[in-house]
């Protein structure tokens, strides 16, 4: 096992692997500095192994540990002779938490740590700073008394706002020696007063006190809330850095500051940081005080006089240039540095990757291919799939102020702002006036579809990831919060509201559907802007993926769409969507309520000129390429008119009374619709349906091929099967009716047909259903679904629940789990068993997830099917999967 605790330099932490995991990103990078011969001040790490052990044990450190620890201190105590609370020259340390991935400002540090009564006196006379020494010990009582002991942090910010006040000064800086004696006696004062507890003068209870509160800062809400959101397990835990103080408020040869290697908001390659002449770190963080830039450049574009530090201090600055250069070349990276001056002495406090938006990702990857720092392969390991997205919708515009009332699922990226409107009629009628609209309902049904198309965004109460309005908004292009718990919606008095406002009809409000936010008025948003350089690296990902990337669509603007992104074909066309129109829907409903097959054939009949004109327009669209159409799916009723106005209707259409109308709809009514009369189902019991779309299909494939148009290879794919016998009988129907139309037309077409494995016996029937299926496309939002029993439509209501509980590492209707991974496994084995040549796909909602991509590409799939606006990211992550092969 290796040692829990360990020192920056010690030889050791060079051979633990995956060092990262162990020492934290922070810990791991400093002793890589260390080795490296940097500035960096002395101290050790106590690994992540330790948080565990810490939460083990009942959220104590152990006596064993903390003789490491005192033992690990007199290593640096040697280092730079100074002792851990010595009268004399006393060690002061700082403490800070250090993750396997950095969560900014997510978890506690500590500076100062070694301070008390006796050493701040010793302080201040070895430093001959008084004030030094004062304004060193104040912070550190304030830190730890917040931090450690709980004391919140306004009640020493008001201290030292009525100081300032009484002495007539704007600035910290105004206050001298002896207000900070003031101040430190008012502060331990109020740490008593809130916490009944002295502020603790021995050094060593200072620091296992401080070392426990970062640990304990791993499970701060905060924290969580950032592992959520950016998937981090919570077992990692967190290891904590004890580092010798260095100070950069001793005067003003001194200085604190942050820079990054390259610009990390637009990727160009200039050094653009900030710093403070006499701080400490905080305060650059902290906003009290404007820091100044730290190149001339900076300083000139931002036409601000207070100097730069390469003009303030012209020795270190280009002291600190050189290890800048140093650590991105060691790296291969851009960096984001911390750094101190102590008089005049530069000192490196840490480095790690820095954080930037996706444009920046992008244009640094490919620069640095440019200057050969890394290879193709390594640009395109480098950027994550997911936040392309943010390069292909509008985005909220960050600098604009905002006022969240609510949040939601964060359901189909892009940001949009609008009216409230509560109805698809309303969204519509204002669409049509060209204002902005948000559509604002409890869930959405097929019913919706127009009003989704005419808003700007969609917000829903009910509904997970994979709900109607999610889907469907994400094919749109649309964004979408979903599943917000957050909000309470009356339709009748058209308001909805927010644990802090009443939201009315045409009041604005803007949703942010990368995030989850819903936000009070409107917000400007930035258009994206695809690159140069994002087309280059895309080219990169092009040659080294095998995964083609096809898309879900079923109308002709989206399937444009995903072509423009780079779609290698229609991996699912879900039919029924193309019947949500409002001439259409009307026949679909006279076809449900049809009594005999004689009027039902007649319904149909009326459908099949507009499927087979949406199918025309799909397949010339992806000429040359792959379809997949498939047979209707979702359960009948799902069409059936739910309001008085529409049932009346569709009774007048099919001469029928109102009663009867209601009486057909009882008789359509599931328990369970998901479990219910749907999918190939629907084609054993009502085969023309089946038989129309199937000619729908070939008869427009005919039309081209006479008008001599390039046209798709179309894949007919049967829905929800789960018995040989079901794909057998599907399968028959599919060529009969494709023979006939061919015979009519006197023209041969190639097709394949296959099947959908969404439920758990299909994947372990595979054997038998590959026998008749050509193609396999693995359903994984119903598979998913089928695998667990829980709907698709209201696992939202408790998902958080599982996933706080740590049930769930993540959604499993958002990437993919280890069970229904195993029964794709076994599918793709009996499948393949069966027949060699059988095509595999995915089309479910995992087909756009990158870590679900990489799985797919491990089992072997020839393709993945995401919405449009997935396709760049897919086609990223499909060549990561081959890189990490
Ligand atoms: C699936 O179940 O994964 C699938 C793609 O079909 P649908 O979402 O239409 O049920
Ligand atoms: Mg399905």
């Amino acid at each position: 096992m290796n040692k829990l605790v360990l020192n920056f330099k010690s030889k050791e932490s060079k051979k633990i692997k995956n060092s990262k995991n162990y020492l934290g990103g922070k810990g791991a990078n400093l002793s890589e500095m260390g080795r490296m011969g940097l500035p960096v001040p002395p101290g050790f790490t106590i690994s992540t192994k330790v948080c565990e052990i810490f939460y083990q044990n009942k959220k104590k450190l152990n006596s064993k540990l903390l003789g490491e620890i005192k033992k690990e201190l007199k290593i640096i105590e040697k280092d730079v002779s100074k002792k851990f609370g010595d009268l004399k020259n006393p060690l002061l340390l700082s403490v800070r938490s250090g993750a396997r991935v950095s969560m900014p400002g997510m978890m506690d540090t500590i500076l100062n740590l070694g301070l008390n009564d006796k050493t701040v006196v010793s302080l201040a006379k070895k430093t001959s700073n008084g004030r030094f020494a004062k304004d060193s010990y104040r912070r550190f009582i304030q830190m730890y008394g917040n931090v450690v002991m709980g004391v919140e942090n306004y009640h020493f910010e008001e201290l030292i706002e009525n100081y300032k006040l009484t002495k007539g000064v704007l600035l910290d800086t105004d206050l001298d020696e002896d207000d900070w004696d003031g101040l430190i006696k008012d502060f331990k004062k109020v740490v008593k007063e809130k916490t009944k507890k002295d502020f603790p003068q021995n050094v060593y209870q200072q620091l296992f006190g401080a070392i426990n509160a970062v640990f304990l800062s791993w499970e701060s809400n905060r924290a969580k809330v950032y592992r959520k959101l950016n998937q981090i397990p919570s077992e990692w835990g967190t290891a904590v850095n004890v580092q010798s103080m260095v100070f950069g408020n001793m005067g003003s040869d001194c200085a604190t500051g942050v820079v990054f290697t390259r610009n990390p908001s637009d990727g160009s390659n200039d050094i653009y940081g900030e710093y403070l002449i006499n701080a400490q770190g905080e305060d650059v963080v902290a906003g009290t005080r404007t820091p100044q830039y730290i190149t001339k450049k900076a300083r000139l574009d931002a036409k601000v006089n207070e100097l730069s530090m390469q003009e303030t201090m012209p020795e270190v600055y280009k002291e600190l240039f050189k290890i800048l250069k140093k650590l991105e070349k060691h790296y291969k990276d851009m960096q984001d540095v911390e750094f101190t001056v102590e008089n005049n002495k530069l000192w490196i406090l840490q480095t790690r990757s820095g954080k930037r938006t996706a444009k920046s990702a992008v244009k640094i990857a490919v620069d640095m291919v440019k200057e050969k720092l890394i290879s193709k392969k390594e640009a395109v390991l480098r950027i994550d799939p997911n936040s392309l997205d943010t390069l292909l919708h509008p985005t909220l515009d960050e600098k604009s102020s905002i006022e969240v009332i609510a949040n939601g699922l964060p359901a189909s990226p892009g940001a949009a702002s609008g009216k409230v409107v509560f109805t698809s009629e309303e969204a519509e009628r204002l669409n049509d006036m060209m204002q902005d609209v948000i559509l604002v309902r409890l869930e959405t049904s097929p019913e919706d579809i127009q009003g989704m198309h005419a808003a700007k965004g969609i917000l829903t109460a009910r509904g997970g990831m994979t709900s109607h309005a999610a889907v469907v908004a994400r094919g749109m292009g649309r964004p979408c919060v979903s599943g917000s718990s957050e909000i309470d919606i009356n339709y009748e008095q058209k308001i909805f509201k927010t644990s802090s406002k009443e939201i009315k009809e045409g009041d604005i409000i803007t949703i942010d559907g990368s995030t989850g936010r819903i936000i009070l008025g409107n917000v400007p948003t930035v258009k994206p802007e695809i690159s140069g350089d994002f087309s280059k690296l895309m080219s990169w990902a092009d040659n080294i993926r095998k995964l083609k990337v096809r898309t879900n669509s079923e109308t002709p603007l989206d399937t444009k769409t995903a072509r423009d992104f780079g779609a290698e074909g229609i991996g699912l066309c879900r039919t029924e969507h193309m019947f949500f129109d409002e001439e259409r829907i009307l026949s679909v409903r006279e076809m449900i309520l049809s009594k005999t097959q004689e009027d039902r054939e007649k319904a149909l009949k009326k459908l099949l000129p507009h499927q087979k004109k949406d199918f025309k327009e799909i397949f010339k669209i992806m000429h040359g390429l792959p379809v997949t159409v498939r047979l209707l799916d979702p359960p009948l009723h799902e069409f059936l008119p739910k309001s008085q106005k529409e049932i009346s209707e569709v009774a007048s259409v099919v001469g029928a009374n109102i009663k009867e109308v209601e009486s057909r709809i009882e008789e359509l009514h599931e328990q369970n619709p998901m479990l219910g009369h749907r999918g190939c189902r629907l084609g054993i019991s009502f085969p023309e349906i089946y038989e129309m779309q199937c000619r729908a299909i070939f008869e427009a494939l005919c039309d081209l091929k006479n008008d001599k148009q390039k046209f798709a290879y179309p894949e007919i794919m049967i829905p929800l099967v789960s018995t040989e016998a079901e794909i057998k009988i599907m399968k028959n129907l599919v060529i009969n009716t494709a023979r006939k139309v061919q015979d009519e037309n006197k023209i041969k077409i190639e097709f394949l047909v296959g099947t959908m494995i969404e439920l758990p016996r299909a994947a372990i029937k595979a054997k038998d259903i590959a026998k008749h299926a050509e193609f396999f496309s693995f359903g994984t939002n119903d598979l998913t679904q089928t695998t667990f029993g829980i709907s698709r439509d209201d696992s939202g209501k408790f998902l958080n629940d599982y996933i706080e509980n740590k049930i769930f590492k993540v959604d499993p209707f958002v990437s993919i789990d280890e069970g229904v991974k195993d029964l794709v496994k076994i599918a793709v084995e009996k499948g393949k068993k069966q027949n060699k040549n059988i095509k595999l796909g995915i089309c479910g909602e995992h087909g756009g997830d990158p870590k679900s991509i990489n799985f797919c590409s491990k089992v072997g799939l020839n393709y993945v099917s995401c919405s449009p606006y997935r396709v760049p990211i897919a086609r990223l992550a499909a060549a990561q999967a081959e890189i990490k092969k």
